[in-house]
């Protein structure tokens, strides 16, 4: 197997290789799905609240577009590459079309640190950058949402922003906006409660009980502090270690999720939690507990950390938290890992039932959304099972090849233009 050399989209490759050879995938389709549709590079100047002038990089690639406009979100980040953004519109598309909704996948990407702006800085920098794709974007074409460092306030301004080039209001250009302009019930909760289903679930499949199950989270953003929250209160697993961005936190007797919520809000970090010992996120990983979830950024669980790694499960909250190698060893070891393009897609398939509340503008109640949303992630997570047992592969496998099939499916029919 060919090293990725720290590639992100190089890891995307290697899995979806292993997964078309097993479906035979013919050579032409091969080429197409193995190459982003369109990669988009603006710089954005923005007036920092300084008076100087920065300009700042943004990315926004539309990878597969044949099962529907592109989808996915927009991240803030130090570290974002055209790579890695790449990477992150091939999984959303593979993502889609696994919880099977009607979108290609696209992401997009602005290289800053949100954490040393001000919210003047952030709106200005958004302003700026939806201004610099927006012949690219609409309900149609693309549609973002929230991803690292972004969240509804974000969607609002890219909204309004949108709006205001086209003419009219248009809710549906972006999803996971707030509830007031569009957004839907249960958007922000959904990619936490998809893991808390994909965790009962896989539970069931494994052996174990949810019911006093112990869970280790990495990250604490939106995905780690809803799943842990919805795990504990709804499913009643016993969330025993998180770690973020500073430090962590452990009791084995369980952490109060709904206190340490609000400790991290206050204090933009779990880290110093009272009541609890100190944890970091190499101790985070051998803890020996049920479940694991890793849902803060890429390359996180590595063959440094994989061989001490303990969990029956593993849920992926992020987006390829695990490096190929890692995820050989830990399925070669027994470990049950939910692969991101199915563990976290509950987020993608509520912004689509946003999408859809938008364009009909009629708006369903939150006990709809959670009822249509864990349909949809049943279908999905029942799809890949069968996959994985009918062709013997693990779980990522078997989800690229429900995902691939599909996409490919489409290719052949609609044929090659010109
Ligand atoms: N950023 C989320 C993801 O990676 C959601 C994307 C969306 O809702 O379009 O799945």
């Amino acid at each position: 197997m060919a090293a990725t050399n720290g590639s992100i989209f190089g890891a995307m490759l290697q899995e979806f290789d292993g997964a078309a050879r097993i479906l035979n995938l013919e050579p032409g389709i091969w080429k197409i799905l193995t190459h982003p549709k369109r990669q988009i590079t603006v710089s954005c100047p923005i007036q920092m609240d300084n008076g100087e002038i920065e300009v700042f990089t943004g990315y926004r690639v539309q990878y597969n577009i044949t099962l529907g406009p592109a989808k996915g979100g927009i991240r803030y980040h130090p570290g974002v590459t055209l790579d890695e953004v790449t990477a992150l519109a091939a999984w959303m598309t593979w993502k889609c079309a696994v919880a099977h909704i009607p979108f290609g996948g696209g992401k997009g990407g602005v290289i800053c640190d949100p954490t040393k702006m001000s919210k003047r800085e952030i709106e200005a920098l958004t302003r700026r950058y939806v201004a610099e794709i927006v012949d690219a974007i609409g309900p149609e074409k693309d549609v973002p949402a929230p991803d690292v460092n972004t969240n509804a306030q974000i969607m609002a301004w890219v909204m309004d922003t949108y709006s205001m080039h086209v003419g009219h209001t248009t809710t549906s250009v972006v999803t996971g906006k707030p509830v007031e302009l569009g957004g839907s019930l249960g958007r922000r909760e959904a990619t936490g409660r998809g893991l808390m289903i994909a965790t009962r679930e896989s539970a069931r499949h494994v052996g174990f009980d949810i019911k006093g199950a112990t869970v280790a989270i990495q990250g604490f953003g939106n995905v780690g502090s809803v799943s842990a929250d919805l795990l504990m209160r709804e499913a009643g697993a016993i969330i025993v270690g998180v770690v973020d961005w500073k430090g962590g936190v452990f009791n084995a007797k369980g952490l109060d999720v709904p206190k340490l919520i609000e400790y991290a809000q206050q204090h933009h970090t779990v880290d110093g939690f009272p009541g609890a010992d100190p944890l970091n996120c190499e101790n985070l990983f051998k803890l020996d507990v049920d479940v694991l979830i890793p849902a803060a950024l890429e390359n996180q669980i590595t063959m440094d950390n994989a061989p001490a790694i303990r969990a029956k499960v593993i849920i992926e909250g992020a987006n390829g938290p695990t490096t190929p190698d890692a995820n050989r060893h830990l399925h070669d070891r027994g470990v049950f890992i939910v692969p991101d393009i199915l563990a976290n897609s509950s987020g993608v398939t509520t912004s689509y039932f946003e999408w859809v509340q938008d364009r009909y503008g009629y708006f369903w109640t939150e006990k709809e959304v959670n009822e249509r949303l864990e349909a949809k992630m049943c279908e999905a997570f029942g799809a890949v099972l069968q996959t994985s047992l009918k062709y013997k592969v693990d779980m990522r496998t078997a989800a690229y090849i429900v995902a691939i099939n599909r996409v490919a499916i489409v290719t052949r029919m609609r044929g090659m233009y010109a």
